[in-house]
């Protein structure tokens, strides 16, 4: 390895320290979402569940209107989100849903009708005109290699003017960085979160870009004190996050994952954004950035859930972290209307040259993973 690479992998849970979020290790090279993942077992999750129910009760309404709003994608965390409040809570959600124009997957059609279904939730979908969604993303990944900047951005603005708007007060989000590496989760709030979305900077960016104000609804904030009347909330705050017991709760809800309609390349598992299939070519593009991609997200995760040792996510993430799954790119392509030539072009502005070189005209890793 190279004394100039400037990439250094946690001795726990291998999640580089390139991750936005995560650049703190502590002295040991243990990466801070570890260190929080240890903290759990400090955390009363009985008094945390309490105030779960208190907050539900401050809400719960007696005339049959909806008492919470949960943004919602299909996938297992939002199944997880609506088992929590209407089942366990009692509560009487109504589900928003962003979509996405690219193609959505059969287990994603399926999984967001089996919302409405096995819980009989009302359900509101949002769609951006194609001609905007196309015009956006295009100038994200040009810019930014982060197609998704405004669809993302969307997805936490909507459901908020739509919560403020309806007079439905609570809104249920699933986990916050903090499982993933940002400090402190003091409390159980998602506004600062959202608050943060929302920088006067990309809304400039945007009118600079020749987006005309018309067509920035669905990112731009409602007012300050409009704002004091909703209270968004993480759930994470209230139980202990774990993607893979979500999975086992929706499935018992009916979920179904991908493992019978389409193999991802770079993925070890099949039930993580599933929903559409260009989407996580998004997700593919921190790999020539920072240098990991998907399967070190979930590998690290595994590895602080126990449920895979070290050595295993170690070679998942050799063999595969790299690869962008061809029908994903395809899909982008199609949908934004490049060619794939061009594609890969605009990527090449974005491999990060202290990570990688090129040799015989291809891009290569200058780093590994050992210490
Ligand atoms: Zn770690």
């Amino acid at each position: 390895m190279e004394d100039n690479v400037k990439i250094k992998h946690c001795k726990k849970c291998l999640m580089p320290n390139t991750r936005l979020g995560s650049t703190v290790f502590d002295d040991d090279g243990v990466c801070q979402a570890c260190l929080n993942y240890e903290k759990r077992e400090s955390i009363n999750w009985k008094e945390r569940k309490k105030e779960l129910e208190n907050l539900c009760d401050k809400y719960r309404r007696e005339d049959g209107y909806y008492d919470c709003i949960v943004p919602v994608s299909g996938g297992k965390d939002s199944t997880f989100l609506v088992y929590m409040m209407k089942v366990k809570m009692g509560m009487n959600p109504l589900l928003v849903t962003i979509g996405c124009p690219f193609t959505q997957t059969k287990a994603g059609a399926k999984n967001l009708m089996n919302l409405k279904d096995t819980f009989g939730c009302d359900h509101i979908q949002f769609d951006l005109s194609i001609d905007l969604f196309r015009k956006v993303t295009r100038i994200a990944f040009e810019k930014f290699g982060e197609p998704l900047r405004f669809l993302e951005s969307a997805i936490f603005t909507m459901p908020t003017k739509i919560a403020i708007k309806l007079g439905i007060p609570l809104m249920v989000y699933g986990e916050s960085d903090y499982e993933y590496g940002s400090a402190e989760q003091k409390d159980c709030s998602a506004m600062r979160h959202i608050l943060k979305l929302f920088k006067n900077e990309d809304i400039n960016f945007w009118l600079q870009e020749g987006i005309s104000k018309k067509e920035l609804n669905a990112i731009t904030l409602p007012p300050e004190e409009d704002l004091k009347r909703i209270e968004p909330i993480f759930m994470g705050y209230f139980v202990p996050w774990s993607s893979t017991r979500n999975f086992e709760i929706a499935k018992r809800y009916g979920f179904i994952d991908l493992a019978h309609e389409w193999k991802r390349e770079g993925y070890i598992e099949d039930f993580e954004q599933i929903d559409y299939i260009g989407y996580i070519v998004h997700h593919w593009l921190k790999y020539p950035k920072f240098g990991f991609q998907r399967i070190s997200d979930i590998a690290s995760r595994y590895v602080r859930e126990g449920i895979i040792d070290l050595p295993t996510a170690k070679k998942s993430i050799i063999e595969g972290d790299h690869k962008l799954d061809q029908r994903a790119m395809e899909d982008f392509v199609h949908c934004l209307g490049y060619t794939v030539k061009e594609f890969w072009d605009i990527v090449e502005r974005f491999w990060n040259r202290d990570l990688f070189e090129k040799v015989d005209d291809a891009w290569r890793k200058k780093f590994n993973y050992e210490e």
